[in-house]
């Protein structure tokens, strides 16, 4: 028997139709890329986003036709994307920092119609277009004062194209399962593949970020994402700010511990989001020039692991609460957060360090479990490695046109590639991708859990461990050093500084001082460009 409850699609179109009804006037701050802080609000957003669907149907635009983005977080970039999903089309976020011959690879893949530009990326894509001949349009996010001054096929400025354009317009008539948004994964294996987000599991991914124990977002909050939205939707934030009614504030081109710390403090910023280096820079940006945090209350930290000293520092030193978290792109990305339970909170501090560096427990809505290599379940004990798999409405089924086939198990669950413990407590704990995890002697090593003990001696700027071949071991861990300045270079101290925070046989055999730690583009470490680069190493 069905129920008899009102059939109302989960469109994302929704969100901001919510948003400028119930919090027209909560305020979006930008810092443009033009330079100037710049205020709108849901109210206005809504308004403009409207033109920009009826600019994209005068061109032909269809329900399922791609359009990108090419864009830093900003009010124009988040009223081109409901401007773009909320006629059923596909906003597809570009990650700038790709190399351009990957863009290419994934705008001739999408089969992108338009490209909405910010004036940063001009000179990418006038380097790139060439190459790219299904692109028909060129709208650059700015105004007619800063257009920039080049000849691109379809060259369109976006305050003119929305002065000349009318606001009626329906959105959302279409099935809750239409394709919605499209993010390319970083592709560290072989080329990008696209996961292509539905309304539904967008809308769905919405609820589940705004729960308590997740982002807990209300309209008291201030959130300020600077995990770029082309960074897995910047998890989820640019629906959640709308959906709760909060005052987004968003940071545009300048992600540098100077221009984040400001926005922090002239906008009364409670909650942020961004991978851990990002962090990192505002945390020494805070510590050189002695500056104190008045209104951050929490920040959500992910996309690779946190060391335990950034955990602490903004502890003792900001009085900000750092949250772990951990998800991926096919999971839209939030997958586990590891919030502190009543249990953990009876703790002392220290004790509870244990459990706020794992990855923690999934929201409702996400299903984990992990699998060895046998495809046998894996003991929840805190210490046998597994496979992580996860299931549930918010995870990719497929890639976009099939890329890499089949990707779920016979119990429908997506394999993440990363190695992983959960705990009695149910905390999962990311021991490593499972191309990174050292194989030695038979057993596996977690890289990044020596990663992340190293990282948190005073010397060090960023540290990474890798797997060197080894004659009879398989392979043994190298600690790979990039020092802060003016550092002198004494491998013994780092070996010292290890000794009982890890067990005697995962000790590196070896530390090597590079100038330089590449990061992907995502900002996290690219541990297959450090194996690159220290491909003609050999073990002392
Ligand atoms: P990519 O790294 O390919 O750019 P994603 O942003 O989707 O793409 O990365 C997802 C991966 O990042 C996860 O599979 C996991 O390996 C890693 N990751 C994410 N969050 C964490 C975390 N908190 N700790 C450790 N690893 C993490």
């Amino acid at each position: 028997m069905h129920g008899l409850m009102q059939d109302w699609p989960l469109t994302v179109d929704k969100i901001i139709d919510h948003a400028s009804q119930w919090h027209p006037t909560r305020e979006v701050v930008t810092r443009s890329v033009e330079g100037p802080i710049v205020r709108t609000n849901y109210g206005e957003i809504h308004r403009r986003a409207k033109r920009v669907s009826n600019v994209l149907k005068s061109w032909g635009v269809n329900t399922g036709d791609r359009i990108a983005t090419l864009a830093w977080n900003t009010g124009r970039h988040i009223e081109a994307w409901y401007g773009i999903m909320g006629i059923g089309a596909v906003c597809h976020t570009l990650n700038p920092r790709l190399f351009p011959e990957q863009l290419v690879y994934i705008i001739n893949h999408a089969g992108d119609r338009v490209i909405f530009v910010d004036l940063t990326f001009v000179p990418l894509l006038q380097a790139i277009l060439p190459h790219c001949p299904g692109v028909e349009r060129v709208v650059v996010l700015t105004d007619i004062d800063h257009m920039p001054d080049v000849t691109l096929p379809g060259l369109e400025c976006f305050e003119t194209l929305l002065e000349q354009a009318s606001e009626d317009v329906v959105w959302g008539d279409f099935p809750e399962q239409t394709a919605c948004g499209l993010c390319y994964t970083s592709g560290t294996t072989g080329n990008p593949k696209g996961v292509l987000y539905s309304h539904r599991s967008n809308f769905l991914h919405t609820l589940i970020t705004m729960q308590a124990t997740v982002m807990a977002a209300t309209p008291n909050d201030v959130i300020l994402p600077v995990v770029p939205m082309f960074h897995a939707n910047a998890w989820g934030l640019a629906f959640t700010g709308p959906a709760a009614g909060v005052k987004l504030v968003m940071p545009g081109a300048r992600m540098d511990g100077a221009a984040i710390y400001e926005l922090l403090e002239t906008e009364g910023v409670t909650f942020s989001a961004a991978v851990p280096t990002v962090w990192q820079l505002l945390f020494d940006h805070m510590r050189t020039h002695h500056l104190k945090l008045s209104t951050l209350k929490k920040v959500l930290i992910g996309g690779s692991a946190v060391p335990e000293a950034l955990i602490r520092g903004f502890n003792d030193e900001f009085d900000v609460e750092v949250i772990h978290a951990w998800g991926m792109t096919e999971t839209s990305p939030v997958g586990t957060v590891a919030n502190m339970t009543p249990e953990l909170k009876a703790m002392p501090y220290d004790e509870q360090m244990k459990w706020r560096l794992k990855q923690g427990v999934p929201p409702l809505g996400v299903e984990i479990k992990l699998k060895n290599y046998a495809g046998q379940p894996v003991v929840h004990d805190g210490s046998t490695y597994g496979r992580l798999m996860v299931k549930g409405p918010t995870v990719a089924g497929a890639y976009f046109k099939g890329e890499g086939g089949e990707i779920l198990d016979n119990e429908g669950f997506f394999d993440t590639g990363d190695v992983s413990t959960i705990d009695d407590m149910g905390f999962m704990q990311i021991t490593d991708r499972a191309k990174d995890v050292i194989k030695s002697g038979g057993e596996w090593i977690s890289s990044i859990e020596i990663e992340n003990i190293a990282m948190g001696h005073p010397k060090v700027a960023l540290a990474a461990v890798i797997g060197a071949a080894h004659p009879k071991w398989d392979e043994r861990p190298v600690l790979v050093v990039k020092l802060k300045p003016d550092q002198d270079q004494d491998k013994q101290e780092h070996l010292d500084f290890l000794v009982g925070k890890i067990a005697k046989w995962w000790m590196p055999d070896d530390v090597v001082f590079v100038d330089d730690i590449p990061l992907g583009a995502t900002g996290k470490i690219d541990k297959k460009l450090v194996r690159q680069n220290l491909k003609d190493y050999v073990l002392p």
